[in-house]
Formats: C-alpha cells, sequence, structure tokens
C-alpha cells in the first residue's frame, strides 16, 4: 500500500496503516492489550512483549510521523513535553548549555531552567531568526543544542531553517526544530537540514483538542537508539487510545492546515486594517518582517495570528470578549481559541527574556466559517 502512496496528502491517510491481515479491517484495530503471548520464552510475534516498550498502534503512529516529517525514526509520547525532556536528556550531559530560540513555548523554557538546570544542564537565550546574534552567541560558548521554533510562539518570529542548521553544524550542535505551529503539511525541518523535530501532537497533528502526546522524528541512528532507551526505561509513552486518536486526526492534517491558514489570513487582513490595533503578527502578511523567509521555507502560513491591542487593558478586555474563539489556553484544533500569553500560556517566563509583551493576544484560528470568525473579532474589538 504505502508504495503507492507518495504525495504528502497521502502519506498522511497510509502511513503506518496497513489493513489488519487477519480480518481485512481497513482501520487497524486499537490494541490495548499490556502484555503479548510468546511462543515459548522469548518467542515474541512482531517483537512485541509489553505495553512500555512496544504497542502496535503507538508504533503506527511512530511509522505515521517518521513518514510525514520524512525522517528515519519516529517517537511518540505522552505529552509533547515528555518528548522534549527524552530528547534532552538523550542529547546532554551535565555540564553541557542549551541555546534556546528567544520565543518559544513557555514550557520548554521552564523545562530546560527548572527541571533540567539543577542536574547541571546551562540555558543561553538568543533571537533565532537574527542568525548574526547566532552567530555571535556560538562564538561566546558552544551549545549542544540549538533549539528553535518557527513560526515561533507566540510572536511568529521566522527563522531561517536552512541558514541555522548551517551554523550550527559547523559549531557541532544538534539543531532542533519544534515544528508544532507549521506542521509537516506546511514546513519540512528535516529537509531543510534540521536534526531532530519535535511536535506538541497535542495541537495540529492531533487537530481536535482532545488527546494530548508529543513526537520526535530524527534520521541519526545513534541518537535514535538513546531515545528509544529512554522512551522504555524512563516511560512517558502514548497510551494506545492516545496514538490511536492521533494517528486519525493526522489523516485530515492537509486539509485542515490549508483551511487554517486561509482563515487565519483572513483575520489577520482585516485586523491589520482596524485601528484600534497596534501590530498584527501574522508570517502571510506582507508587513511581516519574516514574510518573504516564510514564503520561499513554508509552503503556507498556518492558524496562528497574534495581535498587539493599544494597552495590556486593551488586550485583556480583548481576549475576554470574543464568544466563538473561546478563552482557553492550547492551540491548533478545528475551534477557534484564545490566548492571552502573558497570564496564560507563557506565565512562566514572566520577568524572563521570554516573556511575552502584555498587550498581545495569540488567536488560534479554527476552520470554522470565516465570516463568523471575522464578525466575531469586530465585536470583540468593539467591547
Ligand atoms: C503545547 C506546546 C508544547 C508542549 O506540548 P504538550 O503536549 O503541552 O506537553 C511544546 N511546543 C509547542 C510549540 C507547543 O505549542
Amino acid at each position: 500500500m504505502t508504495e503507492y502512496a507518495r504525495g504528502f496528502e497521502s502519506l498522511v491517510i497510509h502511513a503506518g496503516q496497513e489493513f489488519d491481515p487477519a480480518t481485512g479491517a481497513v482501520i487497524p484495530p486499537v490494541h490495548f492489550s499490556t502484555t503479548f503471548a510468546q511462543d515459548g520464552i522469548g518467542g515474541l510475534r512482531g517483537g512485541y512483549e509489553y505495553g512500555r516498550s512496544g504497542n502496535p498502534t503507538r508504533t503506527a503512529l511512530q511509522t505515521q510521523l517518521a513518514a510525514i516529517e520524512g525522517g528515519a525514526h519516529g517517537f511518540s509520547f505522552s505529552s509533547g513535553l515528555a518528548a522534549e525532556d527524552v530528547l534532552l536528556r538523550a542529547a546532554l550531559q551535565p555540564g553541557d548549555e542549551v541555546l534556546l530560540g528567544s520565543d518559544v513555548y513557555g514550557g520548554t523554557h521552564r523545562l530546560i531552567a527548572r527541571v533540567l538546570g539543577p542536574w547541571g544542564v546551562g540555558l543561553r537565550v538568543v533571537d533565532m531568526s537574527d542568525l548574526d546574534a547566532v552567530r555571535a552567541a556560538l562564538e561566546e560558548s558552544a551549545p549542544k543544542v540549538l533549539w528553535v521554533e518557527t513560526p515561533s510562539n507566540p510572536l511568529l518570529r521566522i527563522t531561517d531553517i536552512a541558514g541555522l542548521a548551517a551554523i550550527g553544524h559547523e559549531a557541532g550542535a544538534l539543531v532542533v526544530v519544534d515544528n508544532t505551529f507549521a506542521t509537516p503539511a506546511l514546513q519540512q525541518p528535516l529537509a531543510l537540514g534540521a536534526d531532530v523535530v519535535v511536535h506538541s501532537t497535542t495541537k495540529y497533528l492531533g487537530g481536535h483538542s482532545d488527546v494530548v502526546g508529543g513526537g520526535l522524528v530524527l534520521n541519526d541512528d545513534a541518537l535514535a537508539e538513546m531515545i528509544g532507551f529512554l522512551q522504555f526505561a524512563a516511560g512517558a509513552v502514548s497510551g494506545p487510545l492516545d496514538a490511536w486518536l492521533t494517528t486519525r486526526g493526522i489523516k485530515t492534517l492537509a486539509v485542515r492546515m490549508q483551511r487554517h491558514s486561509e482563515n487565519a489570513a483572513a483575520v489577520a487582513a482585516f485586523l491589520e486594517g482596524s485601528d484600534r490595533v497596534a501590530r498584527v503578527y501574522y508570517p502571510g502578511l506582507a508587513s511581516h518582517p519574516g514574510h518573504e523567509l516564510a514564503a520561499r521555507q513554508m509552503s503556507g502560513f498556518g492558524g496562528i495570528v497574534s495581535v498587539a491591542l493599544e494597552s495590556g487593558t486593551a488586550a485583556r478586555r480583548f481576549a475576554e470578549s470574543t464568544r466563538l474563539f473561546q478563552l482557553a489556553e492550547s492551540l491548533g484544533g478545528v475551534e477557534s481559541l484564545v490566548n492571552y500569553p502573558d497570564a496564560m500560556t507563557h506565565a512562566s517566563v514572566r520577568g524572563t527574556e521570554a516573556a511575552v509583551p502584555v498587550e498581545v493576544v495569540r488567536l488560534s484560528v479554527g476552520i470554522e466559517s470565516v465570516d463568523d470568525l471575522l464578525a466575531d473579532v469586530e465585536q470583540a474589538l468593539g467591547a
């Protein structure tokens, strides 16, 4: 089957989804069993032994993740942060340092600063969209890991992945891209030279705000072996139903990202035309400083739009006045959400270099009727 599934829209549907040989079921069953019968001691069927070390439903998701990101090895975890934790512990030793993008998911900063920091991992922060600043930071000391989100969260800064990979590799660093915002439907970091792709599959890959999960995709065999060992030995695996829901979500990723991008472009253009708005952050706008780079590096601009109102008070009022856009953390589901980063998703980085301006509101633009979305934004601006 998969030899006929070459295009991205085919891979999302068919990779890891061979029909069940026993029954012909087109959708492979969810395997809930925690243990697997052995044909004599050590006689495993298909390599499965115990649910933490391996499960066919998780294998299906991992195969799908690897295929859609164009990598050799895929791993799934119980959350995006569990995936990040395993990657960082596989790649780092005490005394090593991470160079982190200045505007990344708040929990990534917290994990490195407050969980890995006490174990001896150093952290420096730099604006990754400014490659000269990255070069200067690499001259000061040699980090083991360069970690970037592009588009970044929540200011949608765009980093040149190929450029960053080149200077990172010259400095001997592992180049990691958190591809949660763009997804492989719009951007393929491994093909651009990155070493590892990270996902919170909780967001667009799952796509329906009903399952928490994380993923890693990479090509390096030795690092993959270490990640596989930590996944097994530390145990933050995805459960079978979580893996199955994520797999089902990914099947519609290509069409969802197309519609998310169209709706977000309309919302961004509408906001840019309002005199109550100080600034709109959306890479699809010609006014965005990373627009040309995004147009080259991505095949669409994604569903996240951030907007600066005139003050923190105005931003809070806007975030509390939308009706169709529900006030909630997270992003990437089919339904639209509004988030006030300073007090919600990014509260843990308040007062650090990664803090988000108090005027900023982040919109996760869903795939509802675009007219309803625009009407909601309009009424909230007037509130
Ligand atoms: C949500 C998110 C994470 C963390 O993932 P969880 O699934 O919540 O653990 C990491 N990176 C980005 C960009 C995210 O949006």
